[in-house]
């Protein structure tokens, strides 16, 4: 097993660290005490080529590889979750599903807008009903004339109210079980039906919206399923495998965010008239934060590059993503313990990094669902 990180990669996440000390740093605690969702954040993004990073050039991207995804997301989180977690969604759930199983139509009508960043896009399959289990849905599509109709209920679909397209799955053939499963594309704005039901209050990320959808009498023509008929489990279970190196790395990126404020205090800090650093525990403390940063980078990267190199990815992905998303609340957690007082103020960034990791853990199959998968892959 060889990677590294060619020249391009490495420019690629410079630019971005620049761009988020610069433009987000400032920003992060205001929008998330704001719950404000930062749209000019995500235009400048667009500007500079950044959210369709693994996407083909032709379809609007920069035809980067999985790696250098990574590396982006990674650098998010550093500053903001929220603007990481959207900016995942965006990419490896709502556009990289359209590269790999759309027709040329579908790419040039729907990828390039996302890709180029003239719109985010949102991927609903959690319902009120069904989130682990999450083959056991109850939105329908029922074929009407040429195309379909939707309806149901999805939960905490992060930039549903924000998007410009959402792809959705839904059951075509109860009867089939995982192959009763479709994927469709539905235009927030023109089909009638779509409403954003619910947007939801959190304990972290407040600045990426987390929505419930209701779909009444949806009417999406025949062009709008993804794939064929009967596909969506299958598609989803790839999805997935992408969407946990996201969030592998944009724990990262939240776990190196918290580290770096509590360093940089534990060497200011003095205490029985020496920096708290000199401190064994403190130190101790920091030291661990950087191991466990290290091992969950490292995994990371490798979940990345095998999908780069079209490896299978599914037990690679669920062990960065478990890895690195406890790493997330661990290293965020002691954060907090190396700021003491302040460590426990909104004045103070790990408090925040804390709360956004724990979503880490939940988010794209639970930490308990990981395991699962993994033991799955062990033949256990
Ligand atoms: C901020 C946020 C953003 C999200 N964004 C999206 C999105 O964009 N699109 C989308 O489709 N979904 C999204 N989700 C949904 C998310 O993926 C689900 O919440 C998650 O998969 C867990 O499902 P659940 O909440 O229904 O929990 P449940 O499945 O009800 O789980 C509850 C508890 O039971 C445990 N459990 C369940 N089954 C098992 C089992 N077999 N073995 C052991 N333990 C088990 C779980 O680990 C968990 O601890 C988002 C959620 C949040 C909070």
């Amino acid at each position: 097993m060889e990677f590294r990180l060619s020249s391009e990669h490495r420019m690629i996440r410079d630019s971005v660290r620049q761009f988020c000390d610069e433009e987000i740093a400032p920003i992060a605690d205001e929008i998330e005490s704001e719950g404000r969702f930062p749209g000019e954040v995500f235009d400048a993004l667009g500007e500079l080529d950044m959210m369709g990073v693994p996407i083909a050039e032709s379809y609007g991207g920069i035809g980067g590889d999985t790696l250098m995804y990574a590396l982006v997301t990674e650098e998010l989180g550093r500053v903001s979750g929220s603007i990481g977690l959207s900016y995942a969604a965006h990419v490896s759930l709502a556009s990289k599903p359209i590269e790999k199983f759309g027709t040329t139509e579908q790419k040039e009508r729907w990828l390039t807008p996302l890709a180029s960043g003239e719109y985010l896009g949102a991927w609903a399959l959690t319902e009120p009903g069904s989130g682990s289990d999450a083959s056991d849905m109850d939105t329908i599509a029922t074929a009407e004339g040429d195309g379909w109709v939707l309806n149901g209920t999805k939960q905490f679909i992060t930039n549903a109210n924000v998007a410009g397209s959402v792809i959705i799955k839904a059951v075509t053939d109860p009867d089939a079980g995982y192959d009763g499963i479709s994927t469709f594309i539905v235009d927030p704005e023109e089909d009638d039906g779509y409403t954003v039901s619910v947007e939801w209050d959190k304990m972290g990320l407040n600045a990426s919206p987390t929505c419930e959808i209701q779909l009444d009498d949806v009417y999406v023509p025949e062009d709008r399923l993804l794939g064929n008929e009967g596909e969506g489990w299958d598609q989803t279970k790839v999805t997935l495998d992408g969407g946990r190196v996201s969030i592998a790395a944009l724990s990262v990126g939240i776990a190196q965010g918290a580290f770096e404020a509590a360093k940089a205090y534990a060497v200011e800090r003095e205490q029985f008239g020496r920096p708290i650093s000199r401190f064994d525990a403190v130190r101790d403390m920091l030291v661990d934060m950087e191991r466990k940063i290290q091992r969950a980078r490292l995994l990371t990267y490798r979940a990345a590059w095998g999908d780069s190199i079209g490896e299978d990815i599914t037990k690679l992905s669920s062990l960065a993503k478990l890895d690195a998303s406890e790493a997330a609340v661990e290293v965020a957690e002691d954060a907090v313990q190396v700021l003491g007082g302040y460590g426990y103020t909104e004045g103070y960034s790990p408090q925040r990094f804390f709360r956004d990791a724990k979503l880490m853990e939940i988010g794209e199959g639970t930490s308990e669902i990981q395991r699962l998968i993994i033991g799955r892959e062990l033949g256990l």
